[in-house]
């Protein structure tokens, strides 16, 4: 698929039992076979080439108050697309759908191949968990593989689930050690030579603002109505679309933070250090300034598509407990105090420093200490100056996210 890696696809075909009623899930299959009908319809007679971007602009906003999910809307227009190409080449009628059939993507499903179920999202936030009819042996095989995409139709007697695996051939030897810090307000990536010399250095923004506004929104709504709020329908409805659009900047913002991160990842041959969040302590600063407004899984869902991004690309992704990182001198490790907004200084040493650098240097250095065999470096000789933007954010600073996040997903 991506990257330059050569891979292996292969689809695992099984029987699929729907776990209660299936009629949301047949209800899902109309709706997509009527959505991708309806694109094909109006992408027929436009006789130029249509990319993603445009297709997105046509139909993203559209599918979506179907109440299909961000990922849905994309692969219905792309399969749409799709069809309506290869009827073209072949010099075919416009197609017409009357199987049940969709496509979904791995954003889209939750797999679980130890207990053979399979939790697949539907419009208008649903859920339909099916239970997969296959021998262990067949299962088996794919243990280890990454899937990415799967079919789930309906043949008339039964539904059916074709899961995509792939793998790669080969992976990746790390030549360059990424380390990323996350917080509300920004992600910060620097990528280090193995001897410990800073070659990139990336800060991008986070839409905190956004998702801020919808949660004092949600707040606001609930002191006014605090006793009522949960049984007025139009209350509670007006909540509930403040959430979903919570999840949905979210889950762009992360999908896009991941792909990009993995991209300079493999540009690199890095390994990629992340922090673990397992061991997140409630005296830890993302908790105090973030955890109480919107929660850990802001986080969750960022380093979520960052191991899947990387994972698909053959890249290791490696987890460090953080405690300290953003408070302990990298140069001799006693405790920092703050200079001025953002700036940390060592009174022990005069170490000086960009709060968001000295944690990704400190999580470069943490991650150097447990796994690297060629010891402990110094301090990066070229950090930069506290005084200063490190180099990698002169000029290009926060750029690439906003401006690639606005186009595609402004509301
Ligand atoms: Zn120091």
């Amino acid at each position: 698929m991506r990257g330059e890696e050569p891979v292996v696809v292969e689809a695992l075909k099984m029987r699929a039992l729907p776990e209660g009623s299936c009629d949301r899930l047949f209800e899902f299959l109309r709706l997509y076979r009527d959505a991708v009908q309806m694109v094909v319809d109006k992408i027929w007679g436009i006789n130029e080439r249509l990319s993603k971007r445009k297709l997105h602009r046509l139909f993203y906003s559209n599918l979506m108050s179907m109440g299909f999910r961000a990922h849905h809307a994309k692969e219905i227009y792309i399969y749409a697309e799709s069809l309506v190409k290869s009827a073209k080449s072949n010099g075919g009628r416009k197609p017409v759908l009357r199987r049940l059939s969709a496509r979904v993507d791995r954003y889209d499903y939750r797999l679980d191949l130890d207990n053979m179920t399979l939790t697949l999202k539907l419009h208008d936030g649903c859920e339909a968990r099916l239970r997969l009819i296959a021998s262990r042996e067949r299962v088996e095989k794919f243990r280890g593989w990454s899937n990415y995409e799967l079919v789930v139709k309906y043949d008339g007697s039964g539904f059916w689930v074709s899961i995509y695996f792939k793998k790669s051939v080969k992976t990746l030897k790390p030549r360059t050690v990424m380390a990323i810090d996350l917080n509300f307000d920004n992600a910060t990536l620097a990528i280090f030579t193995l001897n410990g010399k800073l070659i990139k250095l990336k800060r991008f923004k986070t839409p905190h603002k956004k998702l801020l506004t919808h949660r004092i929104w949600v707040e606001r709504i609930q002191r006014r109505y605090s006793r009522s709020w949960r049984f007025i329908k139009g209350v509670k409805n007006a909540i509930d679309s403040h959430g979903e659009r919570i999840r949905n900047i979210t889950w762009d913002y992360a999908h896009e933070l991941g792909d990009l991160v993995a991209k300079l990842a493999l540009k690199h041959h890095s390994v990629i250090v992340l922090e673990d969040l397992e061991n997140l302590k409630e005296n830890n600063k993302k908790n105090k300034e973030f955890n109480k407004r919107l929660g850990l899984w802001f986080y969750h869902r960022i380093q979520f598509c960052i191991e899947y991004e990387a994972r698909e690309r053959n890249l290791e992704v490696i987890k460090i407990d953080p405690r300290g990182t953003s408070s302990k001198c990298p140069r001799c490790g006693k405790k920092l105090a703050e200079n001025k907004h953002r700036i940390l200084r060592c009174r022990k040493c005069d170490f000086i420093g960009d709060r968001d650098f000295i944690a990704t240097l400190n999580l470069y250095k943490k991650y150097v200490s447990k796994y690297s065999r060629c010891g402990v470096p110094g301090v990066a000789l070229n950090a930069p100056k506290p005084n200063e933007n490190p180099s990698g954010m002169r000029g290009n600073k926060d750029e690439v996210m906003t401006s690639s996040y606005t186009n595609l997903y402004k509301s």
